[in-house]
């Protein structure tokens, strides 16, 4: 019995279709499997993960591409042309020195990777765009996603922009910009009565059943999940070719986190950076924390939870790569800690207030972490940090339209604005 998705026909891959990967190879028992729309080992039902032979690649090279993820495209699961194909050409986002944010945290230097201006708003076009790229060179004829948000409105954009039928899971409770931003580009956005581990698995039986759909985040997750390793080789490019000392990074399945790590160490082995150490940091709101828990408690586990926190984009209970986030904060030195949805609201207008960045729930809580991890001193304000924002603010609008509006209403006269006292 196969234990890979049945729902993609054995695929006739063409020459190169992924690059310089070769295999797929099981995190925990390192089972190697050929390239394919696998997700779990056949021997041990462990995570896969993309294995490559990778040539000698340089910073030139790299820099002579184009200015978007394609750029790293050596690195990633795609083919040589990947260019030629339409995407939405996510990536190489802005990079901010945060010094106004450093001073009211105590920092000494800070940078702030700004995700909220990918094309849909959140880091989630970059591991779309690699998960389409594999969709793709599978022959797949739906491009689908159980999501907490972003996803959804991802992958119904670029399914659109590439002309693939889309489908996309979301709980039906999810804030209504973030609904609205995968309806107008799909007419399959299905809300699923129940949060978001249910809704996965609903998407995975689904994948189970139906022929030739593409669940970027579940039978293709291996291809997707890679598309986050571009985050760390921009910080790491935008930083002339260095590593930061501390990197504080939201958490939701912990798949970002995990890739993030995997792009500094690959940056290292390829010698395009000098090898230092690192501590890599995780966030969680605290109504959705199984991973910050565990790490306090110093368990090997992560115990699943029913989410209740407004940072909805990172709420989820159950999550796929929470031990492998608990071994790489463990090692590296870092940490993970959670606060209380009132600290990711104030957190959201901090960031705002003090550079100008407009960021939702999620970049409020890895905002808001960071200030407490300063606070508990277990992230050094000495070394360089950078924070990642994951997302937009205006689809996560209610969560602040209670702290900040009008600071007066007033008649249209000279008077009436002299009496209001803002002047
Ligand atoms: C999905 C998401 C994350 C975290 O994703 P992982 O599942 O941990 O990779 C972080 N921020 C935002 C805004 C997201 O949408
Ligand atoms: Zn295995």
């Amino acid at each position: 019995m196969s234990t890979s998705a049945p729902s993609l026909a054995a695929p006739a891959l063409r020459e190169g279709a992924f690059g310089n990967a070769v295999e797929l190879v099981c995190r925990e028992c390192g089972t190697t499997r050929e390239l394919g729309p696998h997700y779990v080992c056949a021997e041990c039902f462990g995570p896969l993960e993309i294995r490559y032979d990778f040539p000698a690649i340089t910073r030139e090279q790299i820099a002579a591409g184009p200015n978007n993820i394609w750029r790293y495209k050596a690195l990633l699961p795609v083919p040589d042309d990947i260019e030629l194909s339409p995407n939405l050409e996510p990536g190489f986002t802005r990079l901010l020195k945060a010094d106004n944010l450093a001073a009211e945290l105590g920092l000494k230097n800070l940078w702030v990777k700004d995700d909220s201006t990918n094309p849909t708003n959140s880091f989630k076009d970059r591991v779309v765009a690699c998960a389409l790229s594999a969709a793709r060179e599978f022959g797949s004829k739906v491009f689908a996603c159980p999501s907490t948000g972003n996803l959804a409105n991802a992958v119904a954009a670029a399914g659109a922009r590439a002309g693939i039928k889309t489908v996309v899971f979301i709980p039906s409770n999810l804030e209504t910009p973030k609904q609205v931003n995968s309806a107008v580009y799909t007419e399959n956005l299905v809300a699923v009565d129940g949060n978001y581990d249910d809704v996965n698995k609903l998407a995975s039986e689904i994948a189970g059943e139906q022929d030739g759909w593409a669940f970027v985040n579940v039978n293709v997750r291996p291809f997707y999940a890679e598309g986050s390793k571009t985050l760390g080789y921009e910080i790491a490019e935008q930083l002339g070719w260095r590593l930061p000392d501390q990197i504080v990074i939201p958490v939701a399945s912990g798949s970002q986190l995990t890739k993030v790590h995997k792009s500094f160490k690959e940056l290292i082995a390829l010698g395009l950076v000098e090898d230092k150490p690192y501590k890599v940091f995780g966030a969680q709101a605290t109504g959705c924390s199984p991973v910050s828990e565990a790490f306090r408690e110093g368990w090997d586990v992560v115990r699943p939870v029913r989410p209740d926190t407004i940072a909805k984009s990172l709420a989820i209970g159950n999550p796929a790569d929470g031990v492998y986030v608990l071994d790489i904060c463990r090692e590296t030195g870092g940490a993970i800690a959670d606060i209380s949805d009132d600290e990711v609201r104030d957190a959201i207008v901090l960031l705002a207030r003090t550079e100008g960045i407009f960021t939702e729930t999620a970049g409020g809580t890895t905002v808001g972490v960071l200030k407490k991890l300063v606070e508990t001193g277990q992230l050094d304000p000495e070394l360089e940090t950078v924070v990642i924002n994951t997302g937009h603010g205006l689809k996560t609008l209610d969560a602040v339209t209670d702290l900040v509006g009008p600071a007066a209403t007033i008649a249209p006269t000279y008077e009436a604005f002299v009496a209001s006292g803002i002047a």
